[in-house]
């Protein structure tokens, strides 16, 4: 049990285990320290601080400052130095430290503790007026802009006025007497800013600095990233207020950020930036371009030989992948940080199944590591490699993929822009965590400045979204919403194409092809398919389809959809032949007609499928759909009429409308369709029965081996239904099989999708060999919103305004559409036993649906065939976690 009261931590009371208190920052600076690597000296302010105040209106909780105060004054004794003193002052960093990493969302403060009163003792000491100078300018322009909310253009303008008037192109060319110049300047101009309300007391500025950050913790980048990633808002931001080591002091000096392995590709390998010379932020926020971590061999080889073997030693420390942030000063080493990284698919699929390779982490342990929902990304296309385009210009391969899109030069237009589903390329000078809401919704980001590390960077791999950082040479106008790039102007209608795993940037939109799947890839799925229970099928109704998804793993087919094939243009005309017969002799003609159709986009899904069940569902959506529009339809037939049109031509067309009339339903998704209208028409599912019994006999033939042959009867809500569809599809079952003198075996079902069969699930499975629950419809009908139209219109705004947590057509809606599936599975298995039970909604790709759908006890699941590796980690992971 922890002190409820207790708001400060000294570095050494600390470990890993408390990260939901210190925050990760501040639990691993701990942690650090308890192992003996060299980090300064700190403490912590807690997350329960954080969510006391945020929950007393941004009142401290008593005892909170008096308790900073007191960590202070430990640290001042620790470290032999004093904040504002003119002796030996203490100068120290204010960071945040959430308990889920948030890269760059919220503020912090450096430098804290120099003034008027320190800053020639930091000279001396250091040695370094500039080094004293450039802090000061820095603090005063962070904190200015973080705590008093003063505009960050009133220091930058001051300070390119300054490297304008001295004739210097970079911040390094100012001298120790123009830096000290620029901090008079920013004192001023903050004091203004403020009307003369500047702060100069560092306790002061301490506390204040503190209450900052968490504030910054509410901010609107910070909570549109929580919602992203589905971080609570409860959970609070710790502040660790740590020791300054300082990168800028002079040349042997260094800051840098550095991953223990390649966070785009997985290898084992070295990856980092560094700057000498210069602050942490520097090399974050893209302001000077970095140089590679190879290089500080040269530069600072005692530091860099004792960087490797910490990364190393972090790594297996923490049997991960770390990303990590140092800062040398005087040739000495510091961890100012190190974390789980943040890496693309790829980079945690390889990491995943080589640290299992290298013994440090089970196969169980490796399919935890990885997001379901992030394997989409290794699915997504690429450029064609036969592609032979000439770039227009490279950037930093700094978020693999490929993404083609048309321009946006602003975060809002392009969130705008992208949430209407036009394809974006958001192209900025730098993005900043503001941007936040546009890359969330943009297929891909071009900057023309920062790293592979800076936050665009990170934010964009963690998303999956492609990114190029970092495109030297390309002109941004952000008014006239253009970019030049190598002579030519590209606006906001034009395409690009971005290969974020090279850099490259195209003109136009380049060829994509479907992704490459590796033998990692492979070794997890056949990891994850060992740990599950939970069967995985495909959704796919023909032959490619079907083969995709066999190739990503597909147990089988979970929903062969019938309608697909039947409004193929060459099929339509016998189609509506079949609608508009005025008898039953004219409709077994038309049915005649499809009948051989049918039979061979069975004996494709088949060939394909062969050897695995395969279930295929009777016809399903209400006939008008295949005829044409009622106005559409009207105004023609006017016309004709207008024209004096050939008679026959009118007649024809004149019966069709009057056919599209009779059709016409208010409510057509509870209309006839479905089971309603095979009841209507019987000859239909015996037809489609016939086709299915023929295909699967041929494929035996030709094959010497065929699917499972499952029949499935849509849109039942009375058991009476399915008893008599199931007599018609046995019916002509039989004679099929006794005209060809051969035997198969098949079962037959039905889908549960409206909340009647579900709650009648017991009667239903009197007559039922399996249940696959429709969960697009149950969604549809279980809350009362239109799948067509309820997420264009109101929907968007649930979502936004989370009066809904998720949209109930992606993920399932558990609390009430998941009570009726678990229902339905009761009161099914309380009549049958063995009945198979599966889902064949949209719902069966979404990670946590399947962890509900496992849960509940379900046999298989079933979705689109790219979301089949999805599926079957998501499987694997909800095997391991409900165990
Ligand atoms: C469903 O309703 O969930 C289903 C799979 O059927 P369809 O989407 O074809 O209506
Ligand atoms: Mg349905």
């Amino acid at each position: 049990m922890t002190d409820q009261t207790k708001w400060v931590y000294d570095l050494n009371e600390g470990d890993a285990s408390l990260k939901p208190l210190l925050g990760g920052k501040g639990a691993n600076l701990a942690e650090m320290h308890r192992i003996g690597v060299p980090v300064p000296d700190a403490f912590t302010v807690t997350t329960q601080a954080c969510v006391a105040s945020m929950n007393n209106d941004g009142e401290w909780p008593e005892g909170l400052a008096e308790q900073i105060d007191a960590g202070l004054a430990r640290l001042e004794e620790r470290t032999g130095k004093n904040l504002g003193s003119a002796e030996n002052p203490l100068l120290v960093s204010i960071r945040s430290g959430a308990v889920f990493s948030m890269p760059g969302m919220m503020d912090t403060i450096l430098n804290l503790g120099i003034s008027d009163d320190t800053v020639e003792a930091v000279a001396q000491l250091a040695d370094n007026e500039r080094f004293a100078w450039d802090c000061y300018r820095r603090f005063v322009q962070m904190y200015g802009e973080v705590v008093e909310g003063i505009a960050p253009n009133v220091f930058e303008d001051a300070l390119t006025e300054m490297k304008e008037s001295k004739g210097v192109a970079l911040d390094t060319d100012l001298t120790a007497a123009d830096l000290k110049e620029l901090t008079q300047q920013f004192k001023s101009l903050a004091n203004e800013a403020l009307g003369g309300h500047w702060t100069t007391d560092p306790k002061e500025q301490l506390l204040r600095a503190v209450n900052a950050v968490f504030k910054s913790w509410l901010n609107p980048r910070a909570e549109v990233y929580r919602k992203s990633q589905g971080i609570s808002r409860d959970l609070g931001t710790a502040v660790n207020v740590q020791e300054m080591v300082f990168g800028n002091r002079g040349e042997t000096s260094a800051t840098g950020v550095c991953f223990s392995r390649n966070p785009s590709t997985g290898a084992k390998e070295l990856y980092g930036e560094f700057l000498t010379n210069a602050q942490g932020e520097d090399v974050v926020a893209g302001i000077r371009t970095p140089r590679p971590l190879e290089e500080m061999e040269a530069v600072l080889p005692e530091a860099f030989t004792e960087l490797l073997e910490t990364m190393e030693r972090l790594e297996k420390h923490n049997k991960d992948m770390q990303d990590m942030e140092f800062t040398i000063e005087d040739r000495k080493l510091f961890m100012l940080q190190t974390r789980n990284g943040k890496r693309t698919a790829a980079a945690a699929v390889k990491t995943a199944v080589d640290m299992v390779d290298e013994g440090l982490i089970t196969t169980e342990e490796a399919l935890l590591r990885i997001n379901p929902s992030d394997l989409d990304a290794l699915l997504h296309p690429g450029i064609d490699p036969d592609f032979d385009g000439v770039a227009i210009v490279k950037g930093l391969p700094a978020s693999p993929g490929a993404a083609v899109g048309a321009l946006s030069f602003d975060a809002e237009d392009a969130a705008e822009r992208g949430g209407r589903g036009e394809k974006i390329i958001l192209v900025r000078y730098e993005t900043t965590p503001d941007d936040i809401a546009g890359v969330m919704v943009s297929q891909g980001v071009l900057t023309a400045h920062g790293g592979m590390t800076s936050h665009a960077a990170v934010v964009a791999r963690g998303m999956g979204i492609t990114c190029v950082a970092g495109a030297p040479g390309i002109k941004i106008d952000v008014k006239a919403e253009t970019v030049t790039i190598n002579g030519k102007v590209y606006g906001t209608s034009d395409v690009l194409t971005l290969n974020g795993s090279t850099g490259e940037v195209f003109d136009g939109a380049a060829p994509l092809v479907p992704p490459a799947i590796n033998e990692d890839f492979e070794k997890v799925g056949e990891w994850a398919d060992a740990a599950r229970r939970l069967g995985v099928r495909a959704n796919a109704e023909n032959f490619e389809d079907a083969s995709k998804a066999r190739e990503l793993g597909a147990e089988g087919i979970g929903l062969a959809r019938t309608e697909h094939m039947f409004m193929a243009p060459d099929r339509l005309p016998a189609v509506r032949k079949m609608i508009l017969a005025d008898n039953e002799e004219e409709r077994a003609a038309a049915l005649a007609e499809i009948l051989p159709m049918q039979q061979k986009d069975f004996e494709a899904i088949f060939t394909a499928m062969k050897g695995l069940p395969v279930t295929v569902r009777l016809l399903d959506p209400p006939l008008h759909e295949f005829l044409p529009n009622l106005v559409e339809q009207s105004l023609l037939v006017q016309k004709l009429e207008l024209t004096g049109a050939d008679e026959a031509d009118v007649e024809r067309e004149r019966a069709l409308l009057g056919q599209v009339k009779k059709l016409h339903e208010q409510n057509p998704m509870l209309g006839t369709r479905g089971c309603r209208l095979a009841m209507l028409y019987p000859s239909i599912p015996e037809m489609q029965a016939r086709a299915i019994i023929r295909a699967a006999l041929a494929v035996l033939e030709r094959e010497g081996e065929t699917v499972g042959v499952e029949i499935m009867i849509p849109l039942v809500v009375i058991a009476k239904e399915l008893q008599v569809q199931r007599a018609i599809v046995e019916k002509a079952v039989e004679e099929e099989l006794a005209a060809a003198g051969k035997t198969l075996d098949y079962t037959v079902g039905t889908m549960i999708e409206i909340p009647r069969a579900a709650l009648t699930a017991d009667q239903i499975a009197e007559h039922a060999d399996f249940f696959s629950f429709g969960t697009n419809d149950l969604t549809q009908t279980g809350i009362g919103i239109s799948r067509d139209d309820a997420e264009a219109g109101f929907l968007g705004y649930y979502v936004d305004t989370e009066v809904m947590a998720r949209n109930p057509f992606e993920g399932l809606d558990q609390d009430g559409v998941g009570q009726l599936v678990q229902i339905g599975v009761e009161k099914g298995r309380s009549t049958k036993t063995s009945l198979k039970t599966g889902i064949c909604g949209e719902h069966g790709g979404d990670p946590a649906s399947v962890e509900f759908f496992h849960n509940a006890g379900l046999d298989y699941v079933s979705c689109s065939p790219f979301r089949v590796p999805i599926a079957r980690l998501a499987a694997a992971r909800a095997a391991l976690l409900n165990k």
